[in-house]
């Protein structure tokens, strides 16, 4: 089980970025209302990443870290219409199997929190407010074939930071904060969806692009599309979230691409920063482990809306 556990950690465990999107993931279902990253060495050394969700009854906190052991899809059927980031159960049991870790947690309503260690299942007493830590040391440090695929300290924090930075665009009511090797390295306060793009994305992108918002039948579109100079010296403005969730998608980059085509003829860059609303039947997002890719069940139609919406923001915006 142990291997499985690795195998499978393979898929979902990449780097320290991909670690803290599936920490923040879980603090974002457990309702979290502020959600504090801390770093040390660019994460491979350490990512802590603490909450004040929900927490976790003591009694389900060794089942936490079993293997798709999930308490956020009850049937088959409600895998159709996942309203979670997470779903698969298995993303805290396949980082521990490839690091130290630990989990601190309190529930409102228990007297204190408790503490599990991961590797020896050992249970004690721990103080915390209501919510959850969890604790990741030494990733890889048991594969080290896998560690030697890491980038310099530099290159992994600013991956993990644009881990976060999706999540703070994607939920601008929840306040952020990371830090490196004690130091805050960024930084979101609670606010209002434009608040937060201005605030993630710059006053250049804000200046230079426009609000966008449409409705298509099942499918609604918001967000911001700019001109290529919104994505400064930045050449991967390129945001796409379904249904809260940042993905990467060719069909709706292609959409994206063919409509800077069709406004600004030529290979310029795009920059925007998309958020597609679809009833959740209408999406598979239980296509990759990592969840990064999403299936239209009517691609056409996903297409043809963003296509026409970014034409119309674009024409406008040189209007
Ligand atoms: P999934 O998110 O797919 O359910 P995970 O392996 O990420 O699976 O997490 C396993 C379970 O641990 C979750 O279903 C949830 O019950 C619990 N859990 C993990 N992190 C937190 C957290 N920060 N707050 C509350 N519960 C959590
Ligand atoms: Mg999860």
């Amino acid at each position: 089980d142990e291997l499985v556990s690795q195998i499978a950690a393979g898929e979902v465990v990449e780097r320290p970025a991909s670690v803290v999107r599936e920490l923040v993931d879980n603090a974002l279902d457990a309702g979290a209302r502020a959600v504090v990253v801390r770093l040390a060495a660019g994460g491979v050394r350490s990512i802590v990443v603490e909450d004040d969700g929900c927490g976790i009854p003591v009694e389900e906190l060794p089942l936490a870290l079993k293997r798709h052991a999930t308490s956020k899809i009850g049937s088959l059927g409600e895998l159709e219409a996942v309203r979670t980031m997470g779903f698969r159960g298995e993303a805290l049991a396949a980082i521990a199997s490839v690091s130290e870790m630990a989990i601190t947690s309190r529930t409102a309503d228990a007297g204190h929190g408790w503490r599990v260690d991961a590797r020896s299942g050992e249970l004690q007493p721990a103080a915390r407010a209501a919510g959850t830590t969890i604790e990741v040391q030494e990733l890889f440090f048991s594969t080290p074939a896998r560690r030697k695929f890491l980038k310099s300290e530099a290159t992994e924090l600013a991956h993990a930071v644009e881990a976060v930075r999706r999540h703070a665009l994607a939920r601008p009511d929840v306040g952020f904060a990371v830090w490196h090797e004690g130091r805050v390295v960024a930084q979101w306060r609670a606010a209002g969806i434009e608040q937060r793009l201005a605030d993630v994305l710059g006053r250049e992108f804000i200046a230079a692009s426009r609000t966008l918002e449409v409705a298509a039948g099942p499918l609604m579109l918001a967000g911001r599309a700019g001109q290529p100079e919104a994505a400064r010296n930045r050449t991967d403005l390129q945001y796409l979230f379904v249904n809260g969730r940042y993905v990467r998608d060719r069909l709706v980059s292609h959409a994206v691409r063919a409509a800077y085509e069709d406004q600004l003829h030529g290979s310029k860059q795009p920059a925007y920063a998309l958020f597609l609303q679809i009833e959740p039947e209408l999406v598979d997002v239980n296509v990759h482990p990592t969840k990064i890719e999403v299936r239209f069940r009517d691609g056409r139609a996903v297409h043809q809306a963003v296509q026409r919406a970014v034409v119309q923001t674009l024409a406008a915006t040189r209007a």
